[in-house]
């Protein structure tokens, strides 16, 4: 990864994260659990909000089905998979610091004494203070019952794929599904990742987005063409800057072994350009190994052509936690905004595509007098069932909008003198700051306008 010259702003981020309620680190009071996140209330929205308009888009075609699979699942799975021989990273670990490196990320590494502040890690390396490389296993292990021993080994899934694969001819027949068609699921994945990093880049729990398209060989190109085209546009028409995104194509000689191509579209974080999704055309590896170890057939049979064929795999492959920080990241803007009293002062705020925004709508009383306390909150009682709504009386509304900016809340309602003689509010957008007048009773329409028209 090249390092851009912003890393700072990462700092900013990961602050703005924990205190606004995005992001806490995990069983922090214990002095936290390296590579584990915990979602806080805004968090917990922003990622659901990800993951709902993945799904969305993924799932309300004809051609996609959705499944919810166990993370538990029999030992074999792995086995078939490659995941116990080859789910694995080159380790080395530091004689003198005792830290601990994934050999092929030496380059871009510090040393782990602190008392050698910014020292490559390669350097190091060429004093001969690194052990030999070793194979580590990225799978966390653990028993099923109450023996620990060999025979009831299982693993937490490092893919929700395989739940996938084992499960093609259980939603083909269920669903009446004719190739060429999807499975997607959303969930959680585990890797004893050597080293996590660059917040929830790198992280050893989190969750995935994955789609898995079933063709007939032949045609697996196509798709995999169709596919790329549909995943990249996700994440831009979601409001991602399109110079932030690139293709990155896997070199043949370093494709994994189930692979025949793939492409990664990748995000450029404030510390260099990082994978976000993968795209590959997965053969009929996955299907032609489960066939193999579970000795049951994992073939499709055309009704029409009356051929039976083990079909290929278009695999679209994006970690949910991974997209949340590119939105988060992609949204963060420090820019000038202007003061009741018309000077600029310097505004943080979050430009969430709307549809993504933890909070939709804020709701103000300009001053707890004269009545407006009371219509403010019937307007937020009206808005409560519909969208995720906040109530804020304390401070200059001028903080209040603040307040809301840094967490890209996309209206704001203010309940002011005018309202007392004519049942109109201020309405003021995020990005534009322009404030407008709205009748106090359209407020619920307006926001169903804004959130739940079809995109033009
Ligand atoms: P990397 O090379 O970064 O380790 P990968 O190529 O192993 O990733 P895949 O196995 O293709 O990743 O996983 C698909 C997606 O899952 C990735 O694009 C990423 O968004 C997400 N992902 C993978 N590993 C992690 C992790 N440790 N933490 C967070 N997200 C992850």
């Amino acid at each position: 990864m090249a390092t851009t010259p912003d890393s700072a702003m990462m700092d900013k981020l990961v602050s703005l994260a924990k205190r606004r309620g995005f992001v806490f680190q995990s069983s922090e009071i214990y002095g936290g659990l390296n590579g584990c996140w915990d979602y806080g209330p805004l968090g917990v929205e922003l990622l659901n909000n990800v993951k709902s308009q993945w799904w969305k888009a993924m799932t309300f075609r004809e051609d996609v089905e959705g499944i919810d699979a166990a993370i538990l699942m029999h030992p074999k799975v792995w086995e078939a998979s490659g995941h116990v021989a080859n789910f694995t990273d080159p380790m080395v670990d530091c004689r003198e610091c005792k830290a601990r490196f994934r050999a092929d990320q030496i380059e871009e590494s510090l040393c782990g004494n602190p008392g050698y502040k910014g020292r490559k890690a390669s350097k190091c390396q060429a004093e001969g203070k690194f052990t030999e490389a070793r194979q580590f296993n990225l799978m966390f292990k653990t028993f099923v019952g109450p023996v620990e021993d060999e025979g009831a080994v299982v693993y937490l899934r490092p893919e929700t794929a395989q739940g996938i694969f084992v499960n093609f001819l259980n939603v083909q027949s269920a669903s009446r599904q004719k190739i060429p068609f999807g499975i997607a699921q959303i969930g959680k994945a585990f890797r004893n990742e050597i080293n996590t990093k660059n917040f929830l880049f790198r992280t050893r729990e989190f969750e995935q987005m994955e789609m898995q398209f079933f063709v007939k060989p032949g045609t697996d190109v196509e798709w995999f063409e169709y596919w790329k085209e549909q995943r990249i546009r996700w994440f831009a028409d979601l409001g991602i800057t399109k110079d932030r995104l690139q293709w990155h194509r896997h070199e043949p000689e370093k494709l994994a072994h189930y692979a025949k191509d793939a492409f990664d579209i990748e995000y450029q974080f404030p510390f260099g350009w990082g994978e976000i999704e993968g795209i590959h055309n997965r053969t009929d590896f996955d299907l032609s190994r489960h066939e193999e170890f579970s000795g049951k057939s994992m073939k499709y049979f055309d009704e029409g052509s009356k051929e039976r064929y083990t079909p290929y795999i278009i695999e679209t492959s994006a970690g949910a936690s991974r997209s949340f920080m590119a939105f988060l990241v992609d949204a963060y803007r420090e820019e000038e905004a202007p003061t009741a009293d018309g000077k600029m002062e310097m505004r943080v705020v979050m430009r969430f595509h709307r549809k993504l925004s933890p909070m939709k709508a804020a709701v103000f009383p300009l001053v707890n007098r004269d009545g407006m306390p009371e219509i403010a909150k019937k307007i937020e009682l009206a808005i409560r069932p519909h969208f995720r709504v906040f109530y804020d009386d304390s401070g200059a509304v001028g903080r209040r909008y603040r307040r809301q900016d840094e967490i890209g809340t996309p209206y704001c309602f203010t309940v002011d003198s005018q309202t007392l003689q004519d049942q109109t509010i201020t309405v003021r957008e995020r990005d534009s700051m322009k404030q407008e007048r709205l009748s106090a009773d359209k407020v619920v329409q307006f926001l169903r306008d804004q959130f739940e028209a079809p995109e033009k």
